[in-house]
């Protein structure tokens, strides 16, 4: 089994390109439509990892300087447009704001509605077609909480405000990276596209029909980079896959002194707990995996509204329940990990105690990105950029230590990195806050790496 944590060293940097073109890379073809069951990653290619940077990328960094005080003014901008995902019309401004700033650096912009009766706002797409590898950079336009009290308030280096750090400062991070390469005269020659998802806060049901875009652009593209907060010298690879679980459990109803007798049963209470109580005590402990239980109900009735995050009931303390319902997540580092437990889970729920009968129901969520050579590469050439610019080593961080997030979408089609973005605190909280030389940070490295890895990263054959 593969560690989560993967470590950039020194041996993970880059084979000489002479040696990766000789080795030939290409991965095979697989039918259209058909996701590969792994990150189909070129097997050989590593991009320059080096630690000293060209004329080129000084021109990089130094227009990232030049233009970071009025990137800060953007970001404000932003921050002060209300754009929580229910917020439609809100996020469709951000979005605008955004779609004008990608235009003028010669990006082709659309708005993709989402789907009729999703109440989402729907995604910002821009596209920069050129040579090179196809460079997929995701972010996204929404905020938790709606922000009509969390404006914008700069204090010397430190900024508050809804989606200061997630991620509006990692979009305007983003975009000031793609000015930077295009003052570097390094834009014009790349293929570039960018979606900022409209949704990602609280992604609209079905996940998949949400996230349709994300996938349709991961198909044509050959690597991703997200721009979710992130840190100086830590980068995320790998992240855990999610989904959700609902137990239901009906029992006879009867007399409580009967309880526990044949006749009576134990009732669904007893059950739900069994079952739970199994869950913990056989599942518990395994690397990667989690599965909380987050909400339960039981009693002579119990039902779960349509938010699912409510259950109501009722009972009394002499009757045997006959109803009981449970809801939790389950969090794994690959595909095969979730298919296994939740196998297991259906197996404890098969084997009910007298008088009550189980079922449980799974939801997918996010898919899981699990570790590949192709992620351990994107750290190598992250990190030698980090390096060049004076920023220090960067590792990979472990999955476990992260939430779910729009790049897991991509994850079964090309590699992945998430983190690009900007260093602040409180995410998910009204505090929410970013310190402002983080995104002067973010921008250099991400306008470096997407100049490397547009050099050097293989290009996919068409498929
Ligand atoms: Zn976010």
């Amino acid at each position: 089994m593969r560690s989560p944590r993967r470590p950039a060293t020194a041996a993970a940097l880059a084979a000489p390109l002479a040696a990766v073109l000789a080795g030939g890379c290409a991965p095979a073809a697989r039918p259209s439509g058909a996701p590969a069951a792994a990150t189909p990653a070129p097997s050989a290619a590593a991009p320059t990892a080096s630690t000293t940077l060209t004329a080129d990328e000084t021109r990089m960094r130094d227009a990232v300087r030049a233009h970071y005080d009025a990137s800060i003014d953007l970001l404000a901008r932003a921050v002060d447009i209300p754009s929580g995902t229910h917020n439609l019309a809100g996020v469709r401004r951000v979005g605008d704001l955004f779609a004008t700033e990608l235009q003028q650096l010669g990006f082709r912009t659309r708005w993709v509605d989402a789907p009729a009766g999703m109440r989402r706002a729907g995604h910002l797409v821009a596209e920069h077609p050129g040579q090179g590898a196809r460079l997929l950079l995701i972010g996204h336009l929404d905020t938790v909480f709606e922000g009509d009290d969390q404006k914008w308030v700069r204090q010397d280096t430190i900024a508050r405000g809804a989606g200061t750090g997630d991620m509006k400062g990692g979009d305007v991070a983003m975009v000031l990276a793609l000015r930077a390469l295009k003052e570097a005269g390094q834009l014009e020659r790349m293929h570039v596209t960018v979606i900022m998802t409209g949704d990602e806060e609280a992604p609209g049901q079905p996940i998949a029909a949400a996230r349709t875009t994300l996938t349709d652009l991961a198909r044509a593209s050959d690597v991703a980079l997200a721009f979710e907060g992130g840190s100086r010298s830590q980068i995320s690879v790998t992240r855990r896959g999610s989904s959700s679980w609902t137990l239901e459990v009906k029992a006879r109803q009867a007399h409580s002194a009967g309880v526990f007798s044949e006749g009576a049963g134990y009732g669904a209470i007893y059950e739900g707990a069994r079952v739970i109580d199994e869950f913990r005590r056989t599942l518990s402990g395994q690397p990667g995996l989690t599965f909380n239980v987050g909400l339960v109900g039981g009693g002579t009735a119990a039902a779960t509204d349509t938010s699912l995050t409510r259950i109501t009931s009722e009972g009394k303390t002499n009757i045997i329940a006959p109803t009981f319902v449970a809801r939790g997540d389950l969090r794994f580092l690959r595909e095969a990990q979730k298919d296994s437990t939740r196998a297991a889970m259906r197996a404890i729920v098969a084997r009910p105690l007298n008088g009550a009968t189980s079922t449980i129901t799974f939801t997918d969520g996010y898919p899981a990105m699990p570790a590949t050579d192709a992620g351990a590469r994107l750290v190598a050439a992250f990190d030698g950029t980090s390096r060049a610019l004076g920023y220090g080593a960067v590792q990979a961080q472990d999955a476990s230590s992260r939430g779910a997030g729009d790049v897991s979408f991509v994850a079964p089609f090309i590699p992945g990195m998430d983190g690009l973005g900007v260093s602040g605190r409180g995410a998910h909280s009204p505090q929410e806050s970013v310190s402002l030389p983080s995104l002067r940070m973010a921008a250099e490295r991400a306008a470096v790496l997407m100049s490397r890895l547009s050099r050097e990263w293989p290009r996919r054959p068409a498929s």
